[in-house]
């Protein structure tokens, strides 16, 4: 019998479902039920080909897939079921230079993962993985945790954990309607009756899209059909297993998109083909559940050509089946994970496109998130909450295929991903464009990156590139004159009614700004850890604005939505693209602003950090001095109406002093001399505000006892990092992100973001450091494509260390 009530109810039996189930039982709530509409694994799960990996370009995508990897044995011990789990190892291949430059700096990026990964010749790799043709490959990277597994062990290994530990399984049990009560739980309503449920997470997998439309959400994944070949037994499988006494190792091809493992005395071959093909784009049945789509070798015939020419056994090899079915992506191919801004208790842990190397990482973070209210990891690369209401049904379908497509391509770090763009524009695009400049899509807005003269573009590479010089340029002409660049990307808030003032005071933990003023404001969780980092204006009349990153717009709304008093006392209100605006910054600034208003923004009248309304010519504008060039600058904010017309007036006023475009490229320039962090990259949800340097702005003895008050002195033994800045001695290539950083020859730390300060001329580096040695002057090395290079702490910001600048 079914029971009426749980505090959590899990949508889907596929091996996430089950493993969010067997966290929350292992965590203590074992008033859980999971419920499935068939069998267990009726979903994408059962005929997965079963690889697990570690090695993820995203680090705590990487954490997350070796904990996923290491839960293994501890299921299968406890449920007593075998995983199938065969952790062979792997060779990861490159047939070009660029990929193995890459594959060099993954393989760095392990060693402080603790990720065992090492770079070999082809002829080394033809060595432990004897199907070969080291002739097509320039080097490899080998890899030790990585196997294959039996899909449905796993999934009935995490369910039977679960069950042990009180947790319930019904199978054959259809949700077929989500009801949120008053009292925010929900009434689950399925198949076989009623639950009523505190929490529901949709774990629907190829159908997570149907389980959003249940509380009316449009939710960014789709389903993509996926082949993979299963060979009749070869040969030299078996002449390999007989001689070594061990299994073919893994290997994946990157050039040929492919990757292979022994199957019994055979091989499996798989392919994420170009010409991808989405599953079901608008609905998916409920009718379908065992059953295989058609293969059409056709449709990956290009890839196995390649697949034969590098592995030249398989050419003998018969096919004994083609294996075609669908699995679901979000359009960057990550998971889509925790609670949903606007829904109470409604959880997300879908789109899970590697269900056997990320499904535990999910499983735990899920249900910390319901248990703690946090994840208790960073989650950011997985977060729900990354994509907004832009995020539509088509364009989750041309960035889903883009993602397939090139699942094994290389993603440089100046490479932009063009489908589904432009989506969202403002409204001096065309002017920008025009300029020559490079757009990048954040938050679905085009933002620009640089200006590019006519006929030259991003070249994309590891190493300093086509853009450089003319980066270069757009920093010049900020720190000697003046440039303007658009920040309408950013998120922006206001803030408004009586209770806002003391509201603000309890979620932000600086102090709060006297009328007319503004302040650096971080924003802390209850462990102290920062999870906002914002500039907060006081526009008097109990109206506050709020500045902060675009990416993190939803992240953010739904931790203030959370958190707003039921009284009516505070509104919040999030402005997306219906505030739009530009800086100006430079030693010239002041006089191309004042040129165009007749407001006094002397020194005297408009001191720092002083904010205002005034008119920019004819139109209304909000105008902050304030600047993350670290120079004398303004934030200029307008209504989208104005901004054509904003822009023109500047742009004019700045004529006679040459006044230049600039775009983020230059930004990140100009911060790193001046060692500002950045949202995502220095502040993330990990570190407290001692760690990241962001303990200034911290009013620790403000009246209000403020979020994270508490959890801030809790955390003093466990601050282990600080952020410290480096200059790299290198001359071709830059730091990016991740990269480790060694100290007297060990591994350290690791970079948080880092490039080239064109004004003082150094490869910086920004990143975090044990706080024993933060302070150690020498033996400082960061490695920049597997290559280590001298580093020095930099003790004060390379440019204008006292701040006089954008004082003056
Ligand atoms: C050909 C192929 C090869 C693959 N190879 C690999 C691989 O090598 N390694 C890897 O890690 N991943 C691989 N995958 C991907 C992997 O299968 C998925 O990541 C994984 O299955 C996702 O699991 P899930 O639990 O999210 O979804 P699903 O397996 O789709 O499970 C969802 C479950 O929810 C149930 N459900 C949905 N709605 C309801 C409802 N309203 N009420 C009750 N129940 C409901 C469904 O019946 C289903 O059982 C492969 C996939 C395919 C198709």
């Amino acid at each position: 019998m079914m029971k009426s009530h749980a505090r959590v109810v899990v949508i889907g039996g596929g091996v996430v479902g089950c493993s969010v189930l067997y966290h929350l039982a292992k965590h203590g709530w074992t008033d859980v039920v999971l419920l499935e509409r068939d069998e267990l694994t009726s979903g994408s799960t059962w005929h997965a080909a079963g690889g697990m990996h570690t090695i993820n370009g995203d680090p705590n995508v990487a954490k997350l897939q070796q904990y996923t990897i290491d839960l293994y044995k501890e299921i299968a011990e406890l449920s007593g079921q075998d995983t199938g789990v065969h952790l062979t190892g792997g060779v990861m291949l490159a047939a070009t230079e660029a990929r193995l430059d890459w594959m060099k700096s993954l393989a760095s990026k392990g060693a402080y993962l603790g990720i065992k990964a090492d770079i070999i010749s082809a002829e080394e790799a033809a060595e432990v993985m004897p199907l070969i043709d080291p002739s097509k490959f320039v080097g490899a990277m080998r890899t030790y945790v990585d196997g294959h597994l039996d899909p449905s062990g796993v999934t009935h290994a995490y369910a039977k954990a679960a069950r042990k530990l009180g947790a319930e399984v019904e199978r054959f049990t259809k949700v077929e309607d989500l009801v949120q009560n008053a009292d925010s739980s929900w009434k689950v309503i399925t198949n076989k009756g009623d639950i009523t449920a505190e929490h529901v997470v949709n774990a629907g997998g190829l159908w997570a899209r149907e389980v959003g439309r249940m509380v009316g959400l449009e939710l960014p994944v789709l389903a993509m059909e996926h082949m993979y070949l299963i060979t009749e037994d070869m040969p030299e499988v078996m002449e390999w297993n007989k001689k070594t006494g061990e299994e073919v190792i893994h290997a994946v091809d990157f050039d040929g998109e492919l990757y292979l493992r022994q199957e019994r005395n055979g091989m499996l071959m798989g392919t994420y083909e170009k010409a991808c093909v989405p599953w079901m784009p608008k609905d998916t049945p409920w009718n379908f559940g065992h059953e295989l789509l058609d293969p059409d070798i056709d449709r990956i015939a290009p890839s196995l050509e390649v697949g034969f020419e590098h592995f030249p056994a398989f050419k003998n090899a018969g096919i004994k089946q083609i294996i075609n079915g669908p699995f679901t992506f979000a359009p960057d191919g990550n998971p889509l994970v925790g609670p949903v801004r606007g829904l109470q208790n409604y959880w997300c842990a879908c789109a899970v496109m590697a269900g056997f190397s990320q499904g535990g990482g999910v499983g735990l973070a899920v249900a910390n998130w319901i248990i703690d209210g946090d994840p208790g990891m960073d989650v950011w690369a997985m977060d729900v909450a990354r994509y907004g209401d832009w995020a539509t049904p088509k364009y989750t379908n041309k960035k889903v295929q883009e993602n397939y497509s090139r699942r094994f391509s290389i993603r440089f770090p100046n490479e932009t991903l063009p489908a589904a763009r432009p989506l969202k524009t403002t409204p001096i695009y065309d002017k920008l464009k025009k300029a020559g400049a490079q757009f990048s899509d954040a938050w679905g807005l085009e933002s620009a990156l640089w200006y590019a003269p006519e006929g030259v573009s991003d070249a994309f590479s590891w190493y300093r590139s086509t853009d450089f010089e003319h980066v270069a340029a757009e920093v010049k002409a900020v720190r000697e004159s003046v440039g303007l660049i658009e920040i309408s990307a950013f998120a922006n808030y206001t803030i408004s009614g009586e209770g806002a003032h003391d509201w603000l005071d309890t979620m932000l933990a600086c102090k709060i700004p006297t009328d007319g003023r503004m302040t650096l404001a971080p924003m802390l969780k209850e462990d102290g850890k920062v999870i906002g980092d914002f500039t907060l204006a006081n526009l008097g009349d109990d109206t506050f604005f709020i500045a902060g990153s675009g990416v993190a717009e939803d992240y953010h709304m739904r931790w203030f939505e959370q958190r707003l008093p039921d009284d009516g006392s505070v509104q919040i209100v999030e402005h997306g693209a219906s505030m739009t605006g530009v800086s100006i910054a430079g030693p010239n600034a002041r006089k191309v602003l004042q040129a165009v208003t007749d407001h006094d923004v002397s020194h005297e009248n408009f001191k720092f950090m002083a904010i205002d309304d005034m008119y920019i010519g004819m139109a209304p504008a909000l105008v902050g001095r304030v600047t993350f060039t670290g120079d004398l600058g303004f934030e200029i904010w307008c209504e989208p109406e104005y901004l054509n017309y904003i822009f023109d007036e500047l742009m004019a006023a700045g004529e006679p002093h040459n006044i230049k475009l600039f775009g983020s490229r230059a930004l990140n320039s100009l911060r790193f001399e001046k060692s500002y962090g950045s949202w995502a990259s220095e502040y993330r949800p990990i570190y407290d505000p001692v760690e990241c340097g962001l303990d200034k702005f911290v009013a620790v003895d403000k009246a209000a006892d403020f979020i994270g008050k508490t959890g801030l002195s809790e955390n003093k033994q466990n601050q282990k990092y600080r952020l410290r800045t480096f200059v790299v001695d290198v001359d071709k290539a830059d730091a990016v992100s991740d990269e480790p950083i060694y100290h007297n020859g060990e591994v350290k730390g690791w970079v948080s973001s880092g490039g080239y300060a064109h004004n003082c001329q150094k490869s910086v580096a920004l990143g975090y450091v044990p706080v024993e040695i933060a302070d150690e002057d020498d033996g400082w090395e960061i490695v920049i494509i597997g290559k280590r290079h001298k580093a020095a702490v930099q003790k004060q910001a390379l440019f204008d260390p006292d701040n006089l600048k954008m004082r003056s």
